[in-house]
């Protein structure tokens, strides 16, 4: 098998393909590695090979592996010699679903949440993100399959949930996030995509000023980047298959 900093080279590869295939630039793409179940050494070897940022689904499991990983880079304050959570070296995306007894622990250790979906949690992490932080960078999630899945926004309420959000003095609202029903088929994957960048460009029109779409995953980034992903996130590509204990 592969290791981790060859299947990350494939995964570049591979982002450079459908970027050039779609015209786009090939720096237009970046690429979150998903960790979620994998260990700190784990995700040093992707750091070892150049991977800067990481996606986390689950607080408790994000927050010991920051430590882990930390300790390990020696990532110490010089000033207070006390580790850092938050590495100067790595950025951590939380992409998973938030729970309001999570958001302060959420504000406090990321640098970017993907998955915000409701006004309530937003105004929690706005007020509960340090005010020595940059603001959180964040997304809204999306809903396109609404039958298939409860998690995002509809369409319908995207446009006022996003201008709730970009009001809020801790956060920067920077775009749009969707997890599309899983299919082999291209042609659907890439129309379901096409959907969230329609909405992107509409919410732009009523001046939002949005600048990126995290979508795409392992099986469908190719048709993601066809349609104008900004950040895909990428887990068993890189990493190998997840078991779940
Ligand atoms: C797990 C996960 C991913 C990565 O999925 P892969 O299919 O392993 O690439 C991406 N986005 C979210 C929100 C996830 O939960």
């Amino acid at each position: 098998m592969s290791s981790i900093s060859q299947k990350l080279q494939a995964v570049h590869d591979s982002i450079h393909a459908a970027a050039l295939a779609a015209s786009r630039p090939v720096d237009s793409v970046m690429l979150l590695a998903v960790s979620k179940t994998f260990g700190a050494d784990a995700v040093l070897q992707a750091a070892a090979a150049g991977q800067r940022a990481f996606g986390e689904n689950y607080v408790q499991e994000a927050l010991e592996k920051m430590v882990a990983v930390n300790q390990l880079l020696q990532t110490f304050n010089v000033a207070t010699d006390k580790l850092l959570l938050q590495s100067p070296v790595l950025e951590w995306h939380f992409i998973g679903p938030i729970q309001s007894n999570k958001t302060r622990l959420i504000a406090e250790n990321f640098a970017w949440v993907h998955t915000i979906e409701r006004e309530k949690i937003a105004r929690r992490l706005s007020e509960q993100r340090p005010p020595e932080l940059p603001p959180l960078q964040v997304c809204l999630q999306v809903n396109i399959s609404e039958e298939a899945s409860k998690s995002g926004v509809s369409v319908d309420q995207a446009l006022e949930v996003a201008r709730a959000i970009a009001a809020l003095p801790g956060l920067k609202l920077r775009g749009l996030m969707a997890i599309p029903e899983p299919t082999d088929d291209v042609a659907r994957q890439r129309a379901a995509f096409r959907q969230v960048r329609e909405l992107f460009s509409e919410l732009n029109a009523h001046g939002l000023g949005l600048d990126t779409l995290s979508m795409g995953m392992s099986g469908d980034m190719t048709a993601a980047i066809a349609e104008g992903a900004t950040i895909v996130r990428v887990g068993s590509a890189i990493f190998g298959a997840r078991t779940y204990s």
